[in-house]
């Protein structure tokens, strides 16, 4: 370690992001990516991208791609915001909008980043359990002392809250920011609560293409909001890096904004391999949690969560499990291609 590290950065414990394997060829069903392809439009978009521009700086307001996104889902330009990732627009959600030593909820287990930025950025970090039955209990959101965090659908377990019980944490909580990291909320039946800005000015929805949208190697990720808080973002992010998106990444967000239909055959197709993995798995025992997610959380009848991933990687598969008290007994299963999933229910039959 380095002789300079300084003691904020010593204290840290930085997120572990999953395997990403160059030995081997895996079925990767680790990092909740997806199986397919972006849609076809986005290669065209790059590769119309003439060289030349590559040694000019993007445009900092991403402003085609904002107004793309905002037609899209009918806002305002200046509903819109974008970032490298949605890991970055939650960090300048934290540098515009908490204190250093305020207090972020989040519920646990949930998304690894939460507490990792609460460090990173010298905040209180409160999580809050979930249920016995791993659902978000509201009752628990009640007048916080802090601004609220909520992955809907939430990682790792999938489970959603419905738009209605979102509204009744933001009539609940008027006083406090309430961010819905809707990452995985396309997987789900009509649980965005982006329908709910209109009445809510105390909400902040992030979300990302790095799933659905099968962009997660060009990093792009997003926030709506009221353009009073949209503004605070770009404070942030004008006083970091203007130039967070770069311009290969903002030609292909549009391309891929314009295709709805594309993603909804490919977010159709992972639904439907999530109910028959789901039915397969159950047919063998394993406890499969309600999932609205591209991901499952599963856990074996006669193995821990370890073991699993274990005897699932010595049959060339990766999934991911998460060490703690609530997440020891499962694995989190991305799912892959019809066929990549076919593979890996062999193998979880093979090993019962
Ligand atoms: C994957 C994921 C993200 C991060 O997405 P990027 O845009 O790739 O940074 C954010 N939140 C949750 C809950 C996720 O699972």
């Amino acid at each position: 370690m380095s002789r300079f590290l300084s003691s904020n950065a010593a204290a840290l414990s930085p997120y572990i992001p999953g395997e990403q394997p160059r030995d081997r060829v895996f079925i990767k069903l680790n990092t909740n990516e997806s199986p397919y392809p972006p849609a076809p439009g986005v290669q065209k978009a790059i590769a119309g991208e003439a060289e030349r521009d590559f040694a000019l700086y993007p445009d900092p307001e991403a402003t085609a791609l904002r107004q793309a996104f905002a037609r899209r889902h009918s806002l305002s330009p200046d509903q819109v915001f974008v970032g490298n990732g949605s890991d970055e627009v939650l960090a300048f959600a934290y540098m515009a909008f908490f204190d250093r030593g305020d207090e972020i909820v989040f519920p646990h287990p949930s998304y690894g980043f939460y507490p990792v930025y609460a460090g990173l950025f010298g905040l209180g970090a409160r999580a809050i359990p979930l249920a016995e039955d791993y659902s978000i209990r509201l009752a628990d959101y009640q007048e916080t002392k802090g601004h609220i965090l909520i992955a809907n659908p939430n990682a790792p377990t999938g489970m959603a809250l419905t738009r209605e019980e979102i509204e009744k944490l933001l009539a609940a909580n008027p006083h406090r920011l309430v961010i819905v990291d809707e990452a995985y909320a396309a997987f789900a039946e009509d649980v965005s609560c982006l329908p709910l800005l209109e009445r809510y000015d105390n909400l902040l929805v992030i979300g990302t293409f790095s799933k659905s949208m099968a962009l997660a190697g060009l990093r792009l990720g997003y926030a709506f909001s009221r353009p009073e808080q949209i503004a605070a973002l770009e404070r942030v992010k004008y006083s970091f890096n203007p130039y967070n998106v770069n311009r290969l990444t903002q030609l292909a967000g549009v391309a891929a904004v314009e295709d709805e239909a594309y993603h909804q055959a490919i977010v159709g197709r992972i639904k439907a391999t999530r109910s028959r993995v789901t039915q397969g798995l159950e047919a063998m025992g394993v406890r499969v949690l309600p999932s609205s997610a591209n991901f499952i959380f599963a856990s074996h009848p006669r193995r821990t969560g370890g073991e699993f991933a274990g005897a699932l990687r010595e049959k060339g598969i990766l999934v991911r499990h998460f060490v703690g008290e609530r997440t020891e007994d499962f694995v989190r299963v991305s799912m892959g291609t019809e066929e990549d999933m076919e593979l890996f229910l062999k193998a979880v039959e093979e090993m019962a």
